[in-house]
């Protein structure tokens, strides 16, 4: 898929307020700093249609985007960020839950994480919830520049292992590197077949 183009639409806390455009929507979420905002850029091919931000947990928002004026790209709230109260990460997970349970065009989402890394009981358990709630999710691995060939495929193995522990199929993976560009094609291709079915 070539972007032709991509434009922000609008942000909001409520589900109910996002765009209503009958087009497919892909939400991209996971834990705070895994290079969210970074990946929406290079998938997008803009230096920064999403705020990479120096304040992990900042953006506390659902940003919609439009991609090529046929689908929605949506840049989700990172989540796990320590340093949020009690009560702010309540409200947080019923917007999340709402959105998730509400969300009609949403034909899929994408759960980063962080290729160095052991898996996370917190992306674990989202991916469960999105399991329980029948919506389809693929997982990218981010910052692969960070890793040489052989780790890589040692941590994604390792990652696959833990999840056939509670997974009767594998989800669809991708591995990128905003940096340098790895996996754009990768992602897009699937949206593409995705959007075609
Ligand atoms: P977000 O909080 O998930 O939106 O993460 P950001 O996109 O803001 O990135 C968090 C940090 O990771 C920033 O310092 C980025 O420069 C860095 N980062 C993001 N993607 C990559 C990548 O592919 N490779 C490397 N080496 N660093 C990355």
């Amino acid at each position: 898929m070539d972007i032709k183009s991509a434009e922000f639409v609008i942000s909001n806390s409520d589900v109910a307020k996002c765009p209503q455009r009958p087009i497919p929507e892909y939400a991209f979420i996971g834990r705070s700093n895994v290079g969210k905002s970074s990946l929406i850029n290079m998938l997008t091919n803009r230096k920064s249609l999403a705020k990479t931000s120096g304040r992990p947990g900042k953006t506390q928002l659902i940003n919609h985007f439009v991609i090529n004026n046929n689908w929605y790209l949506v840049d989700l709230p990172g989540y796990g960020y320590a340093k949020v109260s009690k009560s702010s990460k309540k409200k947080f997970q019923k917007f999340i839950t709402n959105y998730f349970e509400q969300r009609k065009q949403l034909a899929m989402a994408y759960v980063l994480v962080d290729v160095r890394h052991e898996p996370q009981p917190i992306d674990l358990e989202f991916m469960t919830y999105l399991g329980i709630n029948e919506i389809p999710f693929g997982i990218i691995f981010t910052k692969a520049d960070k890793l040489k060939p052989k780790a890589i495929e040692r941590q994604v193995a390792h990652y696959c292992e833990v999840l056939l522990k509670t997974w009767e199929e594998l989800p669809p993976y991708f591995i990128t590197s905003s940096s340098k560009k790895i996996g754009q094609d990768e992602v897009l291709n699937f949206i593409d077949a995705t959007n075609e079915e």
